[in-house]
């Protein structure tokens, strides 16, 4: 059985850039209906005993009748998990040691990434997540695709952006979204899990 993880903060935590009211509906409906579908896709099935990451890394090689499953509501679970270690309610500001340099390296200037970052965020058509990968490379994924189902290491960053993510706080604007996320991306989280994946 897949469980839900606890947010690591209240659901107010995030506000104002993401208000308490998307948090709740994002972890406790969408995050945890991921988490069901999943557990009912894979009940009676050995595949079960797999961790989450195991389960993912053979997703496109799995049995037909429960790959699709496994892509939308294992790949939920998996992003989620994630998005919700990244954040902080004392994030924002700029990442330190290695990461930073290698961001420098890469793009010129942390502002420089983190425009790049943002124009493939909001260059996904409809619903996806924009990543930030061990190698530096931004990149985006339809639906709950994570680079890993294809053989990457995993996203050292990742960003939400179904309507669902911020629809009720932003409307149609996700520029607006995206601009106040900055504001609560956890450094040392996405640096720790830099470190751990080069
Ligand atoms: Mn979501």
């Amino acid at each position: 059985m897949y469980t839900l993880p606890a947010l690591p903060y209240d659901y107010a935590a995030l506000e104002p850039a993401i208000s308490e009211e998307i948090m709740h509906l994002h972890h406790q409906k969408h995050h945890q209906g991921y988490v069901d579908k999943l557990n009912a896709a894979l009940s009676q099935r050995p595949e079960a005993s797999l961790s989450l990451e195991q389960l993912l890394r053979q997703a496109k090689s799995l049995p037909e009748d429960i790959r699709t499953a496994v892509i939308n509501n294992g790949g939920g679970h998996y992003n989620h998990s994630l998005f919700w270690q990244i954040m902080s309610p004392n994030g924002g500001g700029e990442p330190n040691g290695r990461l930073l340099a290698d961001i420098v390296q890469k793009y010129g200037s942390f502002q420089q990434f983190v425009d790049a970052f943002s124009n493939k965020a909001l260059g996904v058509f409809g619903s996806g997540w924009a990543w930030l990968m061990p190698n530096m490379d931004i990149v985006m994924t339809q639906n709950q695709i994570n680079p890993i189902m294809d053989g990457e290491p995993s996203p050292i960053l990742g960003l939400d952006v179904w309507e669902h993510a911020y629809y009720l706080d932003y409307k149609n604007v996700r520029a607006d979204y995206v601009k106040a996320w900055w504001n609560v991306v956890n450094w040392p989280e996405v640096e720790k899990r830099y470190v751990s994946e080069v």
